[in-house]
C-alpha cells in the first residue's frame, strides 16, 4: 500500500485549495511545494485579487463563481480570518466591446443584480472614471476583494488541520506511474509513492507534465501601486469599487481598491505582459511599464491616479483558449492536472480545489467544469 492516498505538487491557490479539499474528506494527504507558501515567486501574491460574478469571459463560469462565494465564507468563519471584502464593481467599456457586452450577457442570464450605468450616472456616481461617446459601465454590486496570501495560508491551515502532511522547500524533480496504478514521485530529498497525484505546479507546470501534453504560456505581469491624487473627490480610497476598463485599443485596465489605509489603488493591464522563463526570476517592472500604467489611469481614470507607490511583478499560465484546464491526464487517470487558470482563477480557488478532489477521488465532478478538458487543448493542438 502506497503512504499517501494523494500527493499534491504546488502549494498555491489551486493546489493549497486540493490539498486541502482531499484532506478533509478523509484521504491521507502529502503537499509538496519548491518554496514556502505563501511566497511572491509564482502567481498568488500582490495583496489582493478581484472577485466577481458578471463574468464577461463566460456565463458558464457564473455557477463557478456563485459556488467560491459561499466556500469563501464558509473558509472565512473556518479560519476566523478575513479574505473576501465586497467593493461592488464597475465593467466599463465601449457597449460592444467584450468586457461590458460580456458582462451584461453574463448578468441576464444568470439573474445577477446589476446596472447599467451610462456617462452622466458615472459622472454623479463614480466621478473618477471618465467616459466617452460610446461607452457605459456595468456596475455589479457583490464584487470584491481576496487577500490572495491569507487564503493560501488559510487553505493550507485547513488542510494541516485535516491531517495533510504539507513540506516545504521540497521541489519535485519528477514522477512516473507504477504498475499497481499508482505513482512515485521524486523530491529533491527522496521518492515517495502515493495512489493519485495531483498536479498544481502553476507557472512551472510544463516542467513536471508528460511530453506531449498542450503547452501552456507563461508570461510576467506588472502590477503597481498608486497613492491618491492631491485633493482626490469621489470615495475614500479603502471605499472604491473594483473595475476593468477594455480601453479603446484593446488593453483592459483595471484596478483595485487599497485594502488597508496607505498601501494604495492597485493597477494593471491584464492583457499586456511579456514572455516569463520560470527557471530563472522575471525582470521587475521597468520605468516604461509602470508609465504605461500611470498615463492610462490619468488618462481614463484620472480621480486616481495619483503618485506611484510601488510595483511587482505576477506571472500567468493560460491556455490557447484562455480558460482553465482542470482534469485528469489521458491514460493515467489518478493523475489530475489543476492549473493554467490563464490570470483570472484566484477567485474561484477554493471551487477549483473540491473539483479537482472529485475527479481525484471520484473521477468525476458534478460541478460544471466540462469546459476545462485536456482534450479541447490537444485537439487544438493537434495531439
Ligand atoms: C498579477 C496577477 C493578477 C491576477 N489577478 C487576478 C484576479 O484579480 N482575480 C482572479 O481570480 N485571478 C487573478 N489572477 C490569477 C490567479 O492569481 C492565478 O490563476 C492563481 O493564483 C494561480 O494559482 P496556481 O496555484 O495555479 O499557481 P501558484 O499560486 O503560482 O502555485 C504554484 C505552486 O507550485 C509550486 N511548484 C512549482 N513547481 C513545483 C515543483 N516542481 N515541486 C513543488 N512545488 C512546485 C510553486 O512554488 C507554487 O507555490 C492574477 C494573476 C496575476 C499574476
Amino acid at each position: 500500500m502506497s503512504a499517501y492516498d494523494a500527493i499534491v505538487v504546488g502549494l498555491g491557490a489551486a493546489g493549497s485549495a486540493t490539498a486541502w479539499q482531499l484532506a478533509a474528506r478523509g484521504l491521507r494527504v502529502l503537499g509538496l511545494d519548491r518554496f514556502r507558501p505563501p511566497h511572491d515567486h509564482g502567481s498568488s501574491h500582490g495583496r489582493s485579487r478581484i472577485i466577481r460574478q458578471a463574468y464577461w469571459e463566460g456565463p458558464s463560469y457564473v455557477p463557478l463563481v456563485l459556488d467560491a462565494y459561499e466556500r469563501w465564507h464558509r473558509l472565512e468563519q473556518a479560519s476566523g480570518v478575513d479574505l473576501l471584502r465586497i467593493t461592488g464593481g464597475l465593467m466599463i467599456g465601449p457597449a460592444d466591446g467584450a468586457v461590458l457586452s460580456g458582462s451584461l450577457a453574463s448578468a441576464r442570464a444568470h439573474n445577477l443584480p446589476h446596472e447599467i450605468l451610462e456617462a452622466a450616472e458615472m459622472r454623479r456616481r463614480f466621478p473618477d472614471f471618465v467616459l466617452a461617446a460610446g461607452e457605459a459601465a456595468l456596475f455589479e454590486p457583490l464584487a470584491g476583494v481576496l487577500r490572495p496570501e491569507a487564503a493560501v495560508a488559510a487553505m493550507l491551515a485547513r488542510a494541516a488541520a485535516a491531517g495533510a502532511l504539507l513540506r516545504f522547500e521540497e521541489p519535485v524533480l519528477d514522477w512516473t506511474a507504477t504498475a499497481e496504478g499508482g505513482v512515485r514521485v521524486r523530491t529533491a530529498a527522496g521518492t515517495v509513492e502515493a495512489a493519485r497525484l495531483v498536479l498544481a505546479a502553476g507557472s512551472w507546470m510544463a516542467q513536471i507534465l508528460p511530453r506531449g501534453c498542450p503547452q501552456l504560456a507563461v508570461e510576467r505581469l506588472v502590477v503597481a501601486w498608486f497613492g491618491r491624487p492631491a485633493g482626490a473627490s469621489g470615495a475614500g480610497a479603502t471605499a472604491q469599487p473594483i473595475w476593468i476598463r477594455q480601453l479603446p485599443d484593446g488593453r483592459e485596465l483595471y484596478g483595485l481598491p487599497e485594502l488597508e489605509p496607505g498601501e494604495g489603488l492597485k493597477a494593471a493591464f491584464h492583457n499586456v505582459r511579456t514572455p516569463s522563463d520560470t527557471t530563472v526570476a522575471d525582470q521587475p517592472a521597468q520605468p516604461t511599464e509602470l508609465a504605461a500604467i500611470d498615463d492610462a489611469l490619468r488618462r481614463y481614470c484620472p480621480g486616481l491616479a495619483g503618485p506611484l507607490l510601488a510595483a511587482a511583478t505576477c506571472r500567468y499560465t493560460s491556455t490557447a483558449d484562455s480558460h482553465f484546464l482542470i482534469d485528469r491526464l489521458e491514460g493515467q487517470p489518478q493523475v489530475v492536472l489543476v492549473s493554467a487558470c490563464s490570470g483570472h482563477g484566484f477567485k474561484f480557488a477554493p471551487t477549483i480545489g473540491a473539483a479537482a478532489a472529485d475527479l481525484a477521488i471520484k473521477g468525476q465532478t458534478d460541478l460544471p467544469i466540462s469546459g476545462f478538458s485536456l482534450a479541447r487543448l490537444s485537439a487544438a493542438h493537434g495531439g
